[in-house]
């Protein structure tokens, strides 16, 4: 790898969408380029859930998520990269809820995507330490993976590298980005300039560096959530898969196409914590037998990043968090460690992409389907650049 050397593709951006974007363009046969700034990706990527869930999504967003699943699998075939296809289940906790799972549930035999009611009893028969009283029926999705995102993610550019050919440069800020009448050209704060044909750059949620005024006239929001991870459990406690629970239900955007979604939200009070501080219920066990549950969502305007307070969690949350999990499952609540997440989204659409110069493809605020969609979306988007 030189900087002189001219690639078919130079990706700035580590994270799953980056990754997605190199996979699909490396299938293709081309030349590409992967730049980072830290020594490994350090966003969202490698710090949300893990949770591969088309389930959740509106029908297109669906459809990405289901392509995503059959990359993931046909990577995992090839290379360790620390998946597990458990399947999903969401636990619905009263009656609403229980309607809404029926709808989905009609709505995913109409998109022949497998998914299988189940009742209280079956549920607590399959997942022990989910409480009686907080279950009232359940909604499974069988081919739902969990990804192990801080091993995923590496393991994932291990294997561009090693099996498709992908150069990486870590440590490598790119501080400018333009093109001339024959390439595109990334400047990096090394001083070392990049040569490409076409360039994608997956920012996440880093919007000062970069285009910075293109960002700021954006409809983007940042999103920060807040996350934990109890002390490992393996000998006591075994959950497959992802737990989804009832404040999900009422959340996710693939509930939101259900008959009696409106009616059922317009009876929540907006004011209540859970809705104030965007709080749902998720549960993940890892493959050291910690469980990670969150998570919190607040949100700022882009121009209003300090707004977030990054730097800080708000405790309040976190004991509500535990509190309301300890309500539905019986595990231990010791928690070992707690993070801060980011992320960025659009008020309006589901991503952010813009091209500038016909090289320059800026491509971020995936919000929180970047683990389900990026792989999917990004094969569409590699074969409309090439
Ligand atoms: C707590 C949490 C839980 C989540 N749970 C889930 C889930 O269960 N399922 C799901 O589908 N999604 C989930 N998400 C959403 C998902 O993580 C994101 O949508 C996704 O990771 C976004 O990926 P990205 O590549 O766009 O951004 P990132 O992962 O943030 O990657 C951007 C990368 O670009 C690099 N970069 C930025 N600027 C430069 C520059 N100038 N030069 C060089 N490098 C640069 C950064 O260092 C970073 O590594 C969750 C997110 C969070 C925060």
């Amino acid at each position: 790898m030189n900087s002189m050397q001219k690639y078919d593709l130079i990706i700035v951006g580590g994270g799953i969408l980056g990754l997605s974007h190199a996979y699909h363009a490396l299938l293709k046969k081309k030349k590409v380029l992967l730049l980072e700034k830290n020594s490994q990706a350090m966003g969202a990527s490698i710090r949300n859930f893990g949770q591969i869930v088309p389930s959740g999504f509106s029908a297109t967003w669906q459809g990405y998520g289901r392509s995503s699943l059959k990359h993931y699998l046909d990577i995992a075939s090839q290379a360790d990269i620390a998946i597990r296809q458990e399947g999903s289940i969401y636990i619905a906790s009263d009656d609403e809820e229980i309607q809404l799972l029926e709808e989905l549930h009609q709505i995913n035999q109409s998109n022949d995507y497998p998914s299988h009611l189940l009742t209280a009893e079956e549920c607590t028969f399959r997942y022990p330490n989910v409480t009686k009283q907080y279950c009232k029926a359940a909604l499974f999705f069988p081919e739902e993976i969990n990804a192990d995102s801080q091993k995923t993610i590496p393991a994932i550019t291990l294997f561009l590298i090693k099996n498709l050919g992908l150069d990486v440069a870590y440590n490598r800020t790119i501080i400018d980005i333009y093109t001339n009448a024959h390439e595109v050209i990334a400047f990096d704060h090394q001083g070392d300039k990049w040569l490409g044909e076409q360039l994608v750059l997956c920012n996440g949620d880093e919007f000062s560096t970069l285009f910075p005024e293109l960002f700021a006239e954006s409809d983007i929001t940042l999103v920060k959530l807040q996350m934990m991870e109890t002390v490992p459990q393996i000998n006591t406690l075994k959950i497959p898969g992802s737990i989804l629970t009832g404040w999900t239900i009422r959340r996710y955007e693939s509930f939101q196409e259900c008959p009696s979604y409106q009616t059922i939200k317009s009876r929540e009070n907006e004011q209540d914590f859970q809705r104030r501080f965007g709080v749902h219920i998720l549960f993940k066990q890892t493959a050291e037998g910690s469980v990670i549950l969150g998570d919190s969502h607040e949100y700022a305007d882009v121009n209003q990043r300090d707004d977030l307070r990054l730097f800080e969690t708000n405790e309040v949350i976190n004991s509500f968090m535990t509190d309301a999990a300890s309500k539905i499952m019986d595990l231990d609540y010791k928690i070992a460690r707690t993070w801060i997440g980011c992320y960025s989204q659009r008020k309006s659409g589901e991503i952010y992409h813009h091209t500038i110069d016909d090289r320059i493809h800026i491509v971020t605020a995936i919000g929180g389907k970047g683990m389900t969609g990026s792989l999917g979306w990004a094969e569409e988007h590699i074969n409309k650049i090439f």
